[in-house]
């Protein structure tokens, strides 16, 4: 069917203004009485929901003079507006990574030790039967902080990449490390489910030095002296305890000492079995 160019089919506008054209006049001032109250409640809902600056994308949104009405977007919950955390919650992992803090309007707020550091949720049980249970404070991956001048411990999150979600912990913690490390780690993984049938049980990756800090306060001089741990520089990693599984002598660990330098990560010789500081789980990324 052609279109009728030069003549538009009456819009909502036009047809209101025929009608206030020819309606009774006390007809069209209760019209316009029941608008400016929409207005008034739209403004009111605005400034509830998202405080004085929305209210003006309200206002816009409110009756025209033409009489067109467009409802407002729906309002979220006051408890999202009150709260408004600029980083993701820990549960609801991006299939991205978050953007760089330059795409930000406003520094998201630096978690407090004891956030980063420590969580309520329970972590999937060891299923290594050998294995000590574990009693002690649970320690996750930090979440690198907007801003940060570079030193151990304190890497700004545009140095860093998140790793995709196979590296989350056993509770859902997402892990960082340095850019370079981050994309070597994805290739070993991925000649690791190549090998093995499934990724890596990672457990941390970067530590701010809050939780250096932390960890040293709660774990005595086993732990790194605050801001010399390489965790803290984004090259180190740790798979989980899980002795039948990553422990000396194990299948999976011997595949990474053996094959993870072609990728840049190696077990150090201090972390090796009978050396200095025997830890199994620990890798670091050399390039
Ligand atoms: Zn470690």
């Amino acid at each position: 069917m052609p279109t009728l160019e030069g003549a538009p089919p009456p819009t909502a506008r036009t047809r209101l203004g025929r009608l206030v054209a020819t309606a009774p006049r006390w007809v069209v001032v209760a019209i316009c009485l029941v608008l400016a109250g929409s207005a008034a409640g739209a403004i009111s809902l605005a400034v509830h929901a998202h405080g004085p600056q929305d209210a003006a994308s309200a206002l816009a949104a409110s009756p025209s003079a033409s009489g067109e009405v467009t409802l407002p977007p729906t309002a979220p919950s006051s408890a999202s507006a009150t709260s408004a955390p600029a980083t993701p919650a820990p549960s609801s992992v991006p299939a991205v990574p978050p953007a760089t803090p330059a795409a930000t309007a406003t520094p998201p707020a630096t978690p407090s030790p004891v956030a980063t550091s420590s969580r309520a949720a329970t972590p999937r049980p060891n299923p290594c039967p050998g294995d000590a249970p574990y009693t002690g404070p649970i320690f996750v991956t930090s979440t690198p902080s907007a801003t940060g001048n570079g030193s151990n411990g304190h890497l700004p999150a545009s140095k860093l990449s998140r790793l995709p979600a196979w590296a989350n912990d056993t509770m859902g913690t997402p892990q960082y490390l340095l850019k370079n490390a981050a994309a070597a780690l994805i290739r070993l993984d991925d000649a690791f489910v190549a090998r093995f049938g499934s990724s890596l049980d990672i457990d941390l990756t970067y530590r701010s030095y809050a939780d250096q800090v932390a960890i040293r306060a709660a774990l005595g001089t086993i732990a790194a002296v605050p801001g010399t741990s390489r965790h803290g520089t984004g090259v180190a990693l740790d798979v989980q305890e899980w002795s039948c599984i990553y422990g000396f002598g194990t299948e999976k660990r011997d595949w990474l000492v053996a094959n993870g330098p072609s990728f840049g990560w190696v077990s150090p010789a201090w972390a090796r079995e009978g050396a200095s500081n025997p830890e199994y789980w620990h890798y670091e990324y050399v390039g």
